[in-house]
């Protein structure tokens, strides 16, 4: 059976190009970078084209891009350097509540150590409203940490706003952009952005490496002790071979974002339209329009997702659900709570997001199989 990978958001395919300038960076230059000898200057060349490549392209200096293993260590630590380190100035912290968990967590960890969080509301679209934040900036607030793309229902933020908003009160501002690199445009000079996290595996790069971009004279503290890499700030030998992946990843998502993106547009307006078509008691979740490109997301009102997905896995059709099964009990999502669904109406949300190898005969697939899927569990549903 042919598989329909359409869980590009969870992570993406790595790029063949990307594959084949990882190669040799496992062992024909396999020095460490740290190390004096030539076969090391060659991985440490590498290692630096690659940080120029992905500096250029979110309009950044080099310097300020530190290598880490992905989202979710970026997220960490811009968000304990800067509260533990500007605690002498207050000890308040701002997030949105529809942050992915590796942001999420950090700050409730926080609030563990004495700090105080406000979890900003969302409107149904899942937009943080600007008034909302301009109510919760005190003297005291030393960090705001807002996503830029939402991984859920693919909402993009206004950071250039929000980021302006946080600098009146002199607090510093990071966002987690594991989203958004790659499909939304990026410019941390002219978006006052103080930190940006980000993963290579979003966007057809692999596993196990992002970078964190902390802008020149910011406070930014190591958590890890070690060595001297990534200008002491990240001590522990590069992972070279994904850093070179990370960089080709960028440079193939440079030149094709526009195509990428319109593309992925037309891929989900079809099936947008097919579902609206075919099947009732449908929810669309995510703002129409400031949304990130090829997501769907939905929720069937009456059934499970979960049972959905497994529906669909059955036929080949990768997607997920927003709810998560814990102890035989399904949770509906902070996200689509904070926007306002109800509990039942959230716990049947689908989320669907297209890549550059699908095509609109995977959207015909899925919409042969899912409006009878939908029916049959209707039918059995205690709900209904
Ligand atoms: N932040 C967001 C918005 C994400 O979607 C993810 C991954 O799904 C992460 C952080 C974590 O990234 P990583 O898997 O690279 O740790």
């Amino acid at each position: 059976m042919k598989c329909i990978y359409l869980d590009h958001s969870a992570t993406t395919p790595v790029d063949p190009e990307v594959v084949t300038a990882m190669n040799p960076f496992f062992s024909v230059h396999f020095g460490n970078p740290s190390s004096l000898y030539s076969i090391a200057e060659t991985s440490r060349d590498a290692m630096e084209a690659s940080r120029e490549t992905i500096a250029s392209f979110i309009h950044a200096s080099p310097r300020e891009i530190i290598f880490t293993s992905g989202g979710t260590e970026s997220d960490n630590q811009a968000i304990f350097s800067v509260a533990r380190s500007q605690k002498n100035k207050g000890s308040h912290l701002i997030t949105s509540s529809i942050e992915h968990h590796a942001v999420l967590h950090a700050f409730q960890q926080l609030e563990k150590e004495g700090f105080t969080v406000t979890y900003l509301p969302v409107d149904s679209d899942g937009i943080v409203p600007s008034s909302a934040l301009e109510k919760a900036l005190t003297p005291t607030t030393t960090l705001v940490s807002i996503m830029h793309a939402n991984n859920e229902v693919g909402t993009i933020q206004d950071i250039q706003n929000l980021s302006r908003i946080t600098h009146s009160v002199g607090a510093l501002f990071h966002t987690d952009a594991v989203q958004a690199i790659g499909k939304v445009p990026i410019d941390v000079e002219a978006m006052h952005i103080d930190y940006l996290s980000s993963s290579a595996h979003k966007l057809y790069g692999p596993k196990g490496i992002g970078f964190l971009y902390a802008k020149k004279g910011i406070p930014l503290t190591s958590y890890l002790y070690g060595g001297g890499q990534e200008r002491k700030k990240r001590p522990g030998t590069e992972n070279v071979p994904s850093i070179v992946g990370y960089g080709k990843a960028v440079e193939l998502a440079q030149k094709r974002f526009q195509a990428d993106h319109t593309y992925l547009q037309t891929l989900a307006s079809f099936l947008i339209e097919g579902i609206q078509n075919t099947i009732n008691d449908v929810v669309f979740t995510g703002h129409p329009t400031q949304r990130t490109p090829g997501h769907v997301s939905c929720c069937f009102k009456h059934i499970e997702g979960e049972s959905i997905l497994l529906m669909l896995d059955s036929h080949g059709i990768c997607v997920s659900s927003g709810s998560a099964c814990t102890s035989g009990n399904l949770d509906a999502s902070h996200v689509l709570l904070a926007m306002g669904l109800d509990s039942a109406t959230a716990q049947g949300s689908i989320r669907f997001t297209m890549g550059r190898n699908n095509t609109i005969e995977d959207m015909k697939a899925v919409l042969n199989v899912l409006p009878g899927i939908v029916e049959k569990l209707r039918k059995m549903s205690p709900l209904c």
